[in-house]
């Protein structure tokens, strides 16, 4: 069986009770292709808004998690806390939280065996900065993301791995199919060389960086990639045409 086509939609630090809800309603009216798997992640005010208001059948997820369960961790949430609130999903290692918020590989990696350890699903994220594509080290940046996780998770089957080039991130800038291809294709080789043929062969791995209702039919048609994760896209009615590109 292949790799069920997989869509997220990060919404960032953006949206209010009013356009969050919009946003849910738009989805719950809409024709989404079956067979793709659709998670959303408002910000943690909303998520249980978004859990009571969204249809079955779309997961949410967390922007992120804490790698404890419980305790003094002022401002943080644990996979614990979100799983028993049926939030199901987690985004880790987004690049605006590695850079920004200065996550390193290591508090990646424990925040994703906490995650994965909690029952939840993990959209890892990883990706390179411009000087680093344009130094030639796109590939050896986003496999030493990964190992640093792979070190610390044997279990990759409730991990969805999400390329996202840190230029393309909001820039509009996307990246050619034939860019964001040969990335896909050189992390399932890593999977199959660090992990197992297994997780090569079932994990998703998807796109990020300024997809959009445009861009994304041929980006879906390339061999490796499965899905996407959508950030400022994810807040318009066109997400539903993201979600259906592959239809
Ligand atoms: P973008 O963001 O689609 O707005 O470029 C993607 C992301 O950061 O997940």
């Amino acid at each position: 069986m292949g790799r069920q086509f997989f869509v997220g939609g990060n919404f960032k630090m953006n949206g209010s009770i009013k356009s969050i809800t919009e946003i849910i309603e738009n989805l719950n009216k809409a024709k989404l292709d079956e067979n793709v798997e659709v998670v959303i992640a408002p910000p943690s005010l909303y998520l249980l808004l978004a859990r009571e208001h969204l249809r079955k059948g779309i997961e949410i997820a967390a922007q992120n998690v804490f790698d404890k369960p419980n305790g003094a961790f002022t401002g943080e949430i644990s996979a614990q806390q979100l799983k028993e609130s049926g939030i199901t999903w987690t985004l880790i290692g987004h690049s605006e939280r590695r850079v920004i918020l200065q996550e390193d590989d290591s508090f990646v990696a424990s925040k994703t065996k906490a995650a994965v350890d909690g029952g939840l699903g993990v959209i890892l994220c990883c990706g390179e900065s411009l000087e680093q594509r344009e130094a030639g080290k796109t590939i050896e940046v986003v496999t030493a993301q990964l190992k640093a996780v792979a070190d610390k998770v044997k279990d990759w089957s409730k991990i969805v791995i999400a390329y996202e080039p840190i230029w393309a991130i909001g820039t509009g800038k996307v990246a050619t199919t034939e860019q964001a291809q040969e990335v896909h294709a050189a992390i399932r080789e890593w999977l199959k060389k660090e992990v197992s043929s297994d997780a090569a062969e079932k994990t998703r791995i998807i796109y990020g960086g300024s997809v959009s209702e445009k861009n994304s039919a041929e980006l879906a048609k390339q061999a490796d990639i499965d899905g996407f994760l959508v950030g400022g896209a994810s807040l318009k009615p066109a997400f539903v045409d993201i979600i259906n590109s592959k239809s």
